[in-house]
C-alpha cells in the first residue's frame, strides 16, 4: 500500500493535527517500534479492522478489558438494555452493589469495594487511603510497575538505594517525588534494606503481583513472602495492583495463585480495572472494611466522582464477570494461552532464535531473550532491532501484538486454535528471517 491510499497514514497526519502525538494514550503511537498505528474502525471477537480493511488477529484486546473478546452478544445485549434505561444518574444504582458483590465473592481479600472509572484513579485513590489509614507519607514501589499517571507514582530510582525518587515526569513536583521509594522488582535484599532504615515512615507498598506493565514478570513466592512479612512487621499496608492481573490470569486474580503457595496471604488493598468494566470506563478499589471505612463518607479520606460507578459500565462489568465465572473458564484460556506460547517458542527454536515465554490465563510475554527476565534491567536487555523486526513482520501479515518490547500480550476467549495456529505459522516464516 502506497503512502496515498494507506488510510491510516492518512488519518494519523489529520490525528497530529489536533492530538498531541496523533493518539490519547502514548504507547498506541507507534514510538517505540516506528511506523504507522492502525486506526481501528470495527472490532469483532479475536479480530478488529483497520482504517484500510485490513483485518488483525487482536494480541491486545483494549490493553487486557476484551477477556471475552469484542462484542460477545450477551455483553452487547446487557450493554444496550442498560443504555435504554439512562446513561447516568449520580445517584446510587443496584448493579453498583451486585457488582461489589460480586467482587467480593470472587477476591475474598476486599470487604469493601469503592468504584471509580480508571485504573489510574482507582490506584491514586488507593494510595491516598494508605497514606490516611497510616498516617504515614512514603510509599514503596518497583521498577517496571506502572500504576497509573498520579504524580507519586511518576516516579524513577533515585541515586542512590533507597534515596528520594526522581520524577519520570515533567510537571511532577520533586516535593511529591521525594516521597516514593523506587525499588529493583524480585530483589529481596534492597527491599529488607530499605524497611530496616525507613520501616517506620512507609504507608505501603504497591505493586503489580505478575507485572505487566514491562511485559511479563512474576514477582517470586520468596519476594512476595517477604514484602508480606515486612510490611506487616512495620505497620505498612500492601497494595496489589491487579488492574491488569484481576479476573484475566486467574478468577481471584494473582492473588489467588499466591495464596496457593503461601498460607493466608492476601494483599490488604487491591486495585481493579481493565477486565471488570469489559471494556467499558470502569475501575475500583477494595479492602478489608476498617480500612475502607477511612474513606468519605465514613472517614477523613477524602475520594469521589461524578461517573463512578456509570450504570452501563457496570452493565457491562457484571454480565462480563458473569460469563468469565463459568467454571473452567480461566483453566482454558490458560491452555489456549500456552499454545500460543509454547508454539512461539518452539518455532523459535527451530529457527535458532534466542526466545523466553511466560504466561497466566489470557496473559502472556515472550522475549528475544536466552532466559526469562526477572527485573526491569533484564526486561530491557532484549535486542529492540530484532523485537521491531519481528513485529512490523508480523503486523503486515495481520498478527496484532503489543508495539514495544516491554508491553505484556493478551488472548481472549474468542480466539480459536485456528486463529492461534495462523499465527504461529507466520512467525515460523519470520523466525527464519531474523
Ligand atoms: C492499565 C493499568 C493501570 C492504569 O489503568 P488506566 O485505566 O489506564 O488508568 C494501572 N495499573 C496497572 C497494573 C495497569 O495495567
Amino acid at each position: 500500500m502506497t503512502p496515498n491510499t494507506d488510510l491510516n497514514i492518512a488519518l494519523f497526519e489529520r490525528a497530529k493535527a489536533v492530538i498531541p502525538g496523533g493518539v490519547n494514550s502514548p504507547v498506541r503511537a507507534f514510538a517505540a517500534v516506528g511506523g504507522t498505528p492502525r486506526f481501528v474502525q470495527r472490532a469483532q471477537g479475536a479480530y478488529f479492522w483497520d482504517q484500510n480493511d485490513q483485518q488483525f488477529t487482536d494480541y491486545i484486546g483494549s490493553w487486557g478489558p476484551m477477556i471475552l473478546g469484542h462484542g460477545h452478544p450477551e455483553v452487547v445485549t446487557a450493554v444496550q438494555a442498560a443504555v435504554l434505561e439512562g446513561f447516568s444518574y449520580g445517584a446510587p444504582t443496584e448493579r453498583e452493589v451486585v457488582l461489589a458483590e460480586q467482587i467480593r465473592a470472587l477476591m475474598p481479600s476486599m470487604d469493601m469495594v469503592r468504584m471509580v472509572s480508571s485504573g489510574t484513579e482507582a490506584g491514586m485513590s488507593a494510595l491516598r487511603l494508605a497514606r490516611g489509614y497510616t498516617g504515614r507519607n512514603k510509599i514503596i514501589k518497583f521498577n517496571g510497575c506502572y500504576h497509573g499517571h498520579a504524580d507519586a507514582l511518576l516516579v524513577k530510582a533515585g541515586s542512590g538505594l533507597a534515596t528520594f525518587g526522581a520524577s519520570s515526569s515533567a510537571g511532577v513536583p520533586a516535593d511529591v517525588a521525594k516521597d516514593t521509594v523506587v525499588l529493583e522488582y524480585n530483589d529481596v535484599a534492597q527491599l529488607e534494606e530499605a524497611f530496616a532504615k525507613m520501616g517506620s515512615e512507609i504507608a505501603c507498598v504497591i505493586m503489580e503481583p505478575i507485572a505487566g506493565n514491562m511485559n511479563f514478570v512474576r514477582a517470586s513466592v520468596a519476594f512476595t513472602r517477604r514484602i508480606r512479612e515486612l510490611t506487616q512487621e512495620h505497620g505498612a499496608l500492601l497494595i496489589y495492583d491487579e488492574v491488569m492481573t484481576g479476573f484475566r490470569v486467574a478468577l481471584g486474580g494473582a492473588q489467588s495463585l499466591y495464596a496457593q503457595q503461601i498460607p493466608g496471604f492476601a494483599p490488604d488493598i487491591t486495585v481493579m480495572g481493565k477486565v471488570i468494566g469489559g471494556g467499558m470506563p470502569m475501575a475500583a478499589f477494595g479492602a478489608r472494611r476498617e480500612i475502607m471505612e477511612k474513606l468519605s463518607p465514613l472517614g477523613p479520606v477524602y475520594q469521589a466522582g461524578t461517573l463512578s460507578g456509570n450504570p452501563i459500565a457496570t452493565a457491562c462489568g457484571l454480565k462480563t464477570l458473569e460469563l468469565i465465572s463459568r467454571p473452567g473458564f480461566h483453566a482454558e484460556l490458560h491452555l489456549k494461552t500456552g499454545h500460543l506460547m509454547q508454539g512461539l517458542k518452539s518455532e523459535a527454536s527451530a529457527a535458532g532464535v534466542p526466545f523466553s515465554v511466560d504466561w497466566q490465563g489470557g496473559l502472556f510475554g515472550f522475549y528475544f531473550l536466552p532466559e526469562l527476565p526477572t527485573t526491569y534491567a533484564e526486561v530491557m536487555k532484549t535486542d529492540g532491532k530484532v523485537f521491531n523486526k519481528f513485529y512490523h513482520a508480523m503486523l503486515d501479515q495481520g498478527h496484532y501484538f503489543a508495539p514495544a518490547l516491554y508491553e505484556a500480550g493478551f488472548v481472549s476467549a474468542a480466539h480459536t486454535d485456528e486463529d492461534i495456529d495462523r499465527t504461529i505459522e507466520a512467525a515460523r516464516q519470520v523466525f527464519k528471517t531474523l
